[in-house]
């Protein structure tokens, strides 16, 4: 199948139900709505010219146009260029002319940044760009369009489709470097949010609140690829992340799913007037993006009501999830495991070095093969050898153990795995170590240089609202409890980490800081 054609079924079987709300905008949308609008935003995206694998790029925040062309270029086979609202000039001319942009779907400004202008100044270097749309400004227009195209041209068009067209070039999160930019097809990212959907159990009852960003792979398809496969509804708390924002919406929209990486559910956790809203209608959610400390998952079991919270561990490139723990897995594998392998693809652990698959409970690097595997990295064959091999696998760079039950744990990036003295030490367990301690809101754990070791430890600590903590006394918690060569050296307390937009913790920016700060 592809996007139009699924999106087709569940309007015909939920017409009525709703399918996309988005209360800051003052938009609710039934299905028959909602499919209404898709089709003129794909006529009136084919009246300005856009051809099957044309690239249409999107840059803006999470509003409702959004999802509409999201669905609209997925009917009309044009390929969706997500790109990230945090972008500054150079960023976006990056991403322009990497992906060979010829029409940009853009919003006036974010936060500060003003878009139009920043458009201004790089246009004249992107000889591919021939159109630029400013939502705010050009919407109704492009709807308007619509009646230069028929709908027997776009179903047309729609007939010429193949489920494995590429579809969508998504970024990663740029969380170790420079974003990649992954080539996607109907085929990866809508079988990927069917099954995401179907683990989290979703039915045309289940209202899922979305504050994680469109732009990301955890927002267009665990969001809202999964919704649409099941007909529930996409429910939009803000543009961007706010704790406020999504607790409220939670509460008046019932929702009764809630998605987030860690460090938002730590914030809604800790917010205020959290023990004012009513989260009673949540039963299920995900959390994903980065380590899920066991902790916060309790806490979110218990305190959100998120009976069924489950895991998922993936990737950008994997359109996203390979392994998600399931509302039957056992509770203790629920909450410190990031489940067991999605239906239909395949995985295996490896001896990073020699290739060979490790022992039960050896860490090593988690591969992954099957039909969510991408097409590969946009213009870019080397990138993507270097990540999927002659057999298909994609190499993760993440260190993963399996156990005898087929539960995974994650252990971390190769890249910020500690090596001090010849010891290799997984921040993971540090930073799961010192959640215990009940003055910590939040640890991030990184290796520093050492002329003695080679890596030092050290620990950034975000202290609980009230009260206090140092570094001798947090040190004095850790012995007897970790071995000594995995306690800290150096302590930092920080109000906030160096983060993506996707809210994940640029650790490559904290060694920056770290080393800065120690000469
Ligand atoms: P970049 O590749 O640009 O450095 P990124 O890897 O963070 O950024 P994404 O594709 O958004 O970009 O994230 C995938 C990565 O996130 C995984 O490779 C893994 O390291 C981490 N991750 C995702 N889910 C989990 C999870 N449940 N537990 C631990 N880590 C996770
Ligand atoms: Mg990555």
């Amino acid at each position: 199948q592809t996007i139009g054609e699924n999106l087709r079924r569940t309007v015909e079987r939920f017409a009525e139900r709703e399918a996309l709300v988005v209360p800051f905008q003052n938009y609710r949308a039934n299905y028959r709505q909602f499919w209404d609008e898709v089709g003129l935003a794909a006529r009136g995206l084919m009246a300005r010219g856009v051809q099957k694998g044309d690239r249409v790029g999107i840059w803006a925040p999470n509003r409702y146009e959004w999802v509409i062309v999201q669905y609209a270029t997925a009917r009309i086979g044009a390929i969706l260029v997500n790109i990230n609202p945090a972008y500054k000039t150079a960023e976006l001319e990056y991403a322009l002319k990497l992906s060979g942009i010829s029409v940009l779907i853009l919003a006036k400004a974010f936060r500060t940044t003003n878009y139009v202008e920043m458009l201004d100044e790089v246009r004249g270097k992107c000889p591919d760009l021939r159109d630029a749309l400013v939502l705010e400004q050009d919407w109704q227009t492009l709807l308007k369009q619509s009646d230069q195209v028929s709908e027997a041209q776009l179903n047309e068009r729609e007939a010429g489709l193949q489920f494995d067209d590429p579809i969508n070039i998504q970024f990663t999160s740029g969380t170790t470097g420079l974003p990649k930019g992954a080539t996607l097809s109907h085929h990866n990212i809508l079988n990927n949010g069917y099954f995401v959907g179907l683990t989290c159990r979703y039915t045309e009852e289940d209202r899922v609140c979305i504050p994680v960003p469109f732009y990301h792979c955890f927002g267009m398809v665990l969001g809202n690829l999964a919704c649409t496969a099941h007909g529930a509804c996409m429910v939009i708390p803000a543009e961007s992340f706010d704790a406020y924002e999504t607790l409220n919406t939670v509460q008046t929209e019932r929702c009764t799913s809630l998605y987030g990486v860690p460090t938002m559910f730590i914030g809604e956790l800790e917010h205020p007037e959290f023990s004012k809203f009513d989260l009673s209608t949540l039963r299920t959610g995900i959390m994903a993006g980065s380590p899920c400390p066991v902790e916060v998952m309790k806490k979110v079991t218990t305190l959100m009501n998120m009976r069924e919270v489950t895991i998922g561990y993936g990737m950008t490139e994997t359109s996203p999830i390979s392994t998600q723990n399931a509302a039957d897995d056992p509770f203790d594998r629920r909450v410190s495991t990031v489940g067991r392998v999605h239906p239909h693809v395949e995985i295996k652990i490896i001896d990073p070095e020699t290739g060979a698959i490790v022992p039960c409970g050896t860490p090593g690097e988690f591969c992954t093969r099957g039909y969510s595997v991408m097409i590969g990295y946009w213009n870019n064959e080397e990138a993507t050898k270097k990540a999927i091999d002659r057999g298909h696998w994609m190499h993760t760079g993440d260190l993963a153990t399996l156990d005898e039950e087929g539960y995974v744990k994650i252990v971390g990036r190769i890249k910020d795995m500690i090596i001090r003295g010849g010891e290799n030490i997984f921040p993971r367990e540090i930073e799961e170590f010192l959640y215990g301690h009940p003055c910590v809101s939040d640890v991030q754990v990184i290796g520093v240089p050492s002329e003695k070791y080679g890596e030092e430890v050290m620990a950034w600590i975000k202290v609980r609202e009230g009260s206090s903590a140092t570094g001798e006394e947090l040190q004095a918690y850790c012995k007897g409890r970790i071995a000594t060569y995995k306690i800290p050296r150096y302590w930092k307390f920080v109000d906030s980490f160096p983060m993506t937009v996707t809210g994940k913790i640029q650790k490559f920016r904290m060694r920056d800081v770290a080393i800065e700060e120690l000469k």
